[in-house]
C-alpha cells in the first residue's frame, strides 16, 4: 500500500512542510497518533524493521550487544559486524539480523540504541525527518498508519 502511494506520500510530504503549524505542534500531534497506532499494532507478527533496515551501530553499542553474547567486541566485531558509510559508525553484515528469531530479538534487552529508538515517532523535529518517514512508509505499519491519520488530521486533499 506504501508503494501504491509512493507519489502522494512524497507530495504530503510537501505539504507539511509548507504547513502553517510550529514544529512543536506538529511534534506533539505525531506523538500522540504515534502513541494511538502504536498501541494496535503487535510489532512482533512483523519484524519488518529487523528484516529490511541496518540499525546503526557505535562502539558502544556493539560492547553492550556483545557483553549480552557473552563474547568479546573482537569476536563480535570478527564476525558480525561492518563498518557504515558514517564514520566511526558500523552496521550488522547481513541483513535480515542474524540476531532475529522468530521475529523477536534474540538479545533483546542489549539492543543497540537505534533498534529501541524505531520508528522514532516518539523524538522531537518530525517534519526535518520526512525523507525518512516517508521510506519507513514502506517498512513499518506504524509509520503508514500514522502518516495516513496525519493527512487526515491535516486536511490534505490527494
Ligand atoms: S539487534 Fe535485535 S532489534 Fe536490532 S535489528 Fe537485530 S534483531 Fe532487530
Amino acid at each position: 500500500m506504501a508503494r501504491e502511494r509512493f507519489d502522494e506520500n512524497w507530495r504530503f510530504r510537501s505539504f507539511l512542510k509548507g504547513y502553517d503549524a510550529d514544529v512543536e505542534e506538529i511534534d506533539a500531534t505525531v506523538h500522540e497518533i504515534y502513541r494511538e497506532v502504536s498501541a494496535q499494532i503487535d510489532c512482533t507478527a512483523c519484524a519488518n524493521c529487523c528484516k529490511i533496515v541496518s540499525p546503526v551501530l557505535n562502539m558502544a553499542d556493539i560492547q553492550k550487544f556483545s557483553e549480552g553474547l557473552g563474547i568479546s567486541v573482537s569476536k563480535m566485531m570478527a564476525e558480525h559486524i561492518a563498518h557504515h558509510e558514517k564514520p566511526d559508525r558500523f552496521r550488522f553484515n547481513k541483513k535480515p539480523c542474524p540476531f532475529l528469531e522468530n521475529n523477536l530479538c534474540s538479545n533483546y534487552d542489549h539492543r543497540p540504541r537505534d533498534c529501541r529508538s524505531f520508528p522514532h515517532l516518539h523524538k522531537p523535529d518530525f517534519i526535518f525527518r520526512l525523507w525518512n518517514v516517508v521510506d519507513n512508509c514502506e517498512v513499518c505499519p506504524i509509520v503508514f498508519n500514522v502518516y495516513e491519520r496525519l493527512k487526515i488530521v491535516f486536511a490534505f486533499r490527494c
